[in-house]
């Protein structure tokens, strides 16, 4: 595995790879790395002749109140991990290199931005779409693969890749858990050990949700008040629990197509996220 930190040097293997026909997978991270951004990477290796993995705490996505700073970091552990699993180029680069100077275009994302992590965290998915709309152009990825724990940020990609015409094959992976079903997450680690203990409720609550979806129950609100009741039992604060179609993220008045139900809470140093997304119509086939 090379670490790269030089933007120059990472075009330079880029066009090296593309001159041999090489298919490109491209799993970008904010490091902290744990099972989650490994299963990306698995399936990259699977999937494409070589893999590149980014790791950047990029900035732009976070709000003036959030945890840039103390967003944990462990670059030396990451590349361990990272070439454990078969990351042939780990991309590291400098905000200062990525965010040169002033700006002269940046990017608004439109839809899919109103609700749920878009709403509470204003300016956040402009800043993933202007990072990764850079990232995008330097890697030249074949494929790149995303979580579908950050499920929202799924959804702007897939507007990102198809409003700007990118020739890249969006990949949502699964949401890796914790066996008590907690979802993995960097910020985890900021989980006092009581918090720890309520934190599996989150997926509990979402499980419940589903279960009432299943036995039948097509009203939003009901599904959503039960999740809630679950959650309320913790020492978190609830940023939101709301549901609604998916990938268009609008509102339903009734559940049925694709719908994510999506929970934030936030504890006292961690705000966690986490969702279910259920297509009624397999459901119903089954
Ligand atoms: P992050 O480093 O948090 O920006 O995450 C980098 C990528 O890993 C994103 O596409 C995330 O959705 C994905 N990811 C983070 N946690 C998980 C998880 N528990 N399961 C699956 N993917 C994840």
């Amino acid at each position: 595995m090379r670490q790269i930190t030089d933007i120059s040097q990472l075009k330079e293997a880029i066009r090296q790879y593309q001159s041999e026909g090489k298919s490109i997978g491209f799993v970008p991270t904010m490091g902290f790395l744990h099972e989650g951004h490994l299963t990306l990477a698995d399936k990259a290796r699977q999937e494409n002749d070589v893999v590149v993995m980014s790791i950047f705490v990029n900035p732009a996505q976070f709000g003036p109140n959030e945890d840039f700073e103390a967003y944990p970091r462990d670059i030396e552990r990451d590349a361990a991990l990272a070439e454990n699993a078969g990351v042939d180029i780990l991309f590291t680069p400098d905000a200062h290199d990525m965010y040169p100077g002033k700006k002269n275009v940046t990017i608004h994302v439109e839809r899919r931005t109103g609700v749920l992590c878009g709403r509470s965290r204003e300016g956040h998915f402009d800043g993933v779409a202007i990072v990764l709309t850079k990232l995008f152009n330097l890697v030249q990825p074949t494929r790149a693969y995303f979580g579908l724990k950050d499920a929202q940020q799924v959804a702007v990609v897939d507007g990102l890749i198809s409003d700007f015409f990118m020739d890249i094959e969006l990949v949502a992976v699964d949401t890796v858990r914790e066996e008590d079903g907690l979802a993995k997450s960097s910020r985890n680690v900021y989980l006092t050990a009581e918090e720890r203990k309520e934190a599996p409720k989150l997926y509990r609550a979402l499980q419940t949700s589903a279960e009432l979806i299943r036995a039948g129950e097509r009203d939003p609100e009901a599904v959503i008040k039960a999740a809630k009741e679950i959650i309320d039992t913790t020492s978190g604060t609830i940023d939101y629990v709301e549901l609604y179609s998916y990938p268009e993220l609008e509102p339903v008045n009734k559940i049925e197509g694709k719908i994510i139900l999506a929970v934030a809470v936030a504890f006292s140093k961690a705000r966690l996220i986490d969702n279910i997304i259920i297509d009624i119509r397999e459901m119903e086939r089954i």
